[in-house]
């Protein structure tokens, strides 16, 4: 029984659509309008973060609620069916979140987890960047 069952195959698109989906479009439009200055998909760095802002050290991470689990989240809700296929893909997908997280830490980069739900309220979103983002003066070097 090794037929793609259906939610195999969403599985499989909403892989292949990550990297650009609407609320990270809706972030980067959000970040540029608030002044700040990023770089998309850093291949030099863990995981290829979404969007990395140089002169700050800092890197801001979208996840979206369901496939990232934001806890507590009325849109991380567990799926009724495949539940033991659900959960693999969602622990996966949290262990990853974990180690890119640390490992960005580790290099020294400051870290956002900017969550879908939030880019629904972009008011209380840019508040919180302003109050999180690191107040680092660009270096000469920075572009
Ligand atoms: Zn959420």
């Amino acid at each position: 029984m090794d037929r793609i069952t259906p939610e195999h195959r969403s599985w499989n698109m909403s892989r292949i659509r990550s990297g650009n989906t609407k609320p990270e479009r809706l972030v980067r439009s959000l970040l540029h309008r608030m002044g700040y200055r990023f770089r998309l998909h850093r291949k030099d760095l863990p995981g290829r973060p979404d969007i990395v802002l140089p002169g700050r050290r800092a890197v801001v991470l979208v996840h979206g609620c369901y496939w990232h689990r934001h806890s507590g989240c009325r849109f991380a809700y567990t799926p009724k069916s495949n539940l033991a296929f659900w959960q693999d893909k969602f622990n996966e997908n949290v262990n990853r979140d974990q180690r890119q997280y640390a490992r960005l830490r580790e290099l020294g980069w400051s870290v956002i987890t900017v969550w879908e739900c939030e880019t629904k309220e972009l008011t209380t979103l840019a508040e919180r960047l302003l109050r999180e983002m690191p107040n680092l003066a660009p270096s000469p070097t920075a572009c």
